[in-house]
């Protein structure tokens, strides 16, 4: 059997939904303020991407398709020095990527550390859709892109070589974390129906070790989504968003009665309370639920996020847990 067969072939065993056991409770929405109006959401000031899944999500696109398309904006944006073309190199001049999608239906998929690919959050929902995996990484990933006919494209550009260099002139190997290094894009969508996807796409934190590897990429961590609750993305050092699973984390407190700016608080919080005095690094969230209703905070001052609903297309400033 031939390799691609093979894995549209090998699908997981499927349970039942009748066999599955009863959670014993189920999320209780505001019912009264439900409606379907499609809403998108996403990091940063990504303006023209948040404005393409919006326009996507009204004209009847699903929440999934318009998250990606949202992503896609930025991985083809040079001058973004966080995500796909133009994003930073790891410490060896190398540009890697990683991404993740989440879709309603609780389905999933990922790739890590992707080295000449743009569209990686595209290329993580053919990891979830053409294989029996969630996860590929490295050389595999990539290998798997080429199968799905990925053009192949250097993602060094000549202005982030350049501030490699200069970098390259004290090489500090640990990476310098502050505000203005984060521009990972998180984007939660929901669609006309109802339904509420995601997507994250990074090159993660600049001049990074070989092979490291931070949230964005990470189910649970990076992005999270649960239809019956909603969904929850991340920006900032993935270390200590891993360390707090910190989107299922959000979607989690939603699911108990949280709003999503609750939840999002207490993320925050939980990050903050293992730190020894300030930190000195920046974590932010966002996230959406059922309803429409929208959460975020972020650490240090500095954050925003962007918010497409009603054919309005809004950046956002965010409370920062550090007012300095
Ligand atoms: N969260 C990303 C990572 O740790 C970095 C970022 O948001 O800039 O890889």
């Amino acid at each position: 059997m031939k390799r691609r067969s093979f894995l549209h072939k090998a699908t997981l065993a499927g349970v039942a939904p009748a066999m599955l056991p009863k959670t014993g409770f189920s999320y209780q929405k505001s019912d009264s303020t439900i409606t379907n109006d499609p809403i998108a959401i996403c990091t940063w000031n990504f303006e023209q991407a948040n404005a393409t899944a919006g326009k996507a999500l009204m004209s009847g696109d699903n929440a999934l398709n318009a998250a990606i398309l949202a992503a896609q904006v930025e991985e083809e944006n040079p001058e973004n020095s966080t995500v796909g073309l133009g994003g930073a190199p790891d410490r060896d001049g190398q540009v890697s990527l990683d991404a993740c999608v989440m879709d309603h239906q609780g389905n999933c998929g990922a790739v890590l550390a992707v080295e000449n690919f743009v569209h990686v959050a595209a290329l993580a929902r053919d990891v979830m859709t053409k294989t029996p995996h969630v996860m590929l990484s490295g050389k595999g990933a990539e290998m798997f892109a080429r199968e799905q006919n990925y053009p192949s494209t250097p993602l060094l550009t000549p202005q982030a070589k350049k501030a490699w260099e200069q970098w390259k002139e004290t090489e500090k190997y640990q990476p310098i974390i502050n505000v203005e290094n984060h521009d990972t894009i998180g984007v939660l969508c929901r669609d006309k129906e109802g339904n509420i996807s995601g997507a994250c796409s990074t090159s993660g934190l600049g001049y990074k070790m070989k092979g490291r590897i931070g949230d964005s990429p990470i189910i649970g961590s990076g992005l999270f989504i649960d239809n019956e609750v909603g969904g929850a993305v991340a920006t900032g050092m993935g270390e200590e968003v891993v360390k707090t699973v910190g989107s299922f984390l959000i979607v989690e407190l939603m699911r108990q009665g949280k709003t999503p700016q609750e939840a999002c608080d207490q993320a925050i919080e939980r990050i903050i309370k293992k730190q020894q005095g300030t930190p000195n690094f920046q974590v932010a969230y966002i996230a959406l639920d059922k309803a429409g209703n929208i959460g975020a905070r972020c650490i240090h001052k500095g954050f925003t996020y962007m918010h497409f609903q009603n054919n309005s297309n809004k950046n956002i400033a965010v409370k920062a847990y550090i007012n300095s």
